[in-house]
């Protein structure tokens, strides 16, 4: 039997990881399987010690399981700590480890994949939940000028600002970002998947030099639209994010990093 993997979520059939790790192992050489589980809301524990129970070695954790992937491991890793989030899980030597590698995999799209260092740039991320808690201490760490958070719900924010308390990290209220300027924007709220648009202040786009959405296959969303109104050079959607968390974990897993590139070339719809 081939070692076993697998992500669990719910709704599960729009998943894209079996494809991308599969693309993985086929790249690398490796013998691995690679499934997809529909989570059950009331049972979501017992399907993941199953799984290990019948042999799987990690398992990867979408909406909306992220927390309680977290709290039934028995070691997590500061990224997952801070995120209160899992979106990996390994079993190794009769534990559960949690790791999160959404942050890093959006930092790696950034920086490797679209050339936008974060280093002495001034980051705008837009949001306040599990994305942004997943991205906030890679972005600290690669050394921006300012990020700034901006959220309809300022308790959020605040919360974020005070667990972390940073001195390169501000929160700000939409309305207050009128008149500023921004290298990098990124979109991590969950607005696009509605149609909707963030109630961002006109022209605080217009400096930016790329505009990264989180959501991905949606094309050009209401908040790319408006990038691409204010005249931002570099437009960019979650896709590359996705791929990049994959790779991760699959080298948390497997002691192999893999190629990404056409994975994600493979799975990106033109912005049109
Ligand atoms: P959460 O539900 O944890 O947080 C949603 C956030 O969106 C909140 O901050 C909420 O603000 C904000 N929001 C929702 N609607 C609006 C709106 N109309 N205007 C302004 N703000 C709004 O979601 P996640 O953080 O888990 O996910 C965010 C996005 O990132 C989703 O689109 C998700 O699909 C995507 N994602 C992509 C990944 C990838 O690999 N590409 C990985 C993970 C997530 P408030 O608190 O004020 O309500």
């Amino acid at each position: 039997m081939s070692d076993s993997y697998a992500v669990i979520g719910r709704p599960i059939s729009h998943t894209k990881s079996p494809m991308i790790h599969g693309l993985f192992a086929q790249a690398s050489g490796q013998a691995l399987e690679y499934g997809a589980i529909e989570g059950v809301l009331d049972d979501f524990e017992n399907q993941v010690l199953r799984f290990r129970r019948d042999g799987g070695l990690g398992m990867n954790i979408t909406a909306p399981f992220k927390v309680r992937a977290f709290e039934l491991a028995d070691r997590r890793s500061e990224r997952a700590q801070l995120a209160r989030a899992a979106n990996a899980l390994k079993f190794e030597e009769g534990r559960i480890f949690a790791e999160n590698f959404d942050g890093i995999g959006l930092l790696r799209d950034i920086e490797d994949n679209l050339a936008e260092p974060l280093r002495n740039r001034r980051v705008l991320l837009l949001g306040a939940g599990g994305a942004v808690r997943g991205a906030l201490l890679p972005f600290l760490q690669a050394g921006p000028r300012e990020v700034v958070i901006a959220n309809r719900d300022m308790a959020k924010a605040l919360t974020l600002r005070n667990e972390l308390d940073h001195p390169r990290l501000r929160i700000s209220r939409y309305e207050e970002l009128e008149g500023q300027a921004f290298d990098i924007v990124v979109n991590a709220t969950s607005a696009s998947l509605t149609g909707e648009l963030p109630p961002l202040p006109a022209g605080v786009l217009g400096e930016a030099s790329l505009a990264y959405e989180l959501a991905y296959g949606k094309g050009l969303t209401p908040f790319l639209r408006m990038a691409r109104e204010q005249g931002v050079a570099r437009l960019a959607d979650g896709v590359g994010m996705l791929v990049e968390q994959a790779a991760e974990a699959f080298a948390w897993w497997r002691g192999v990093r893999p190629e990404t590139r056409a994975v994600i070339d493979r799975l990106s719809i033109p912005l049109e």
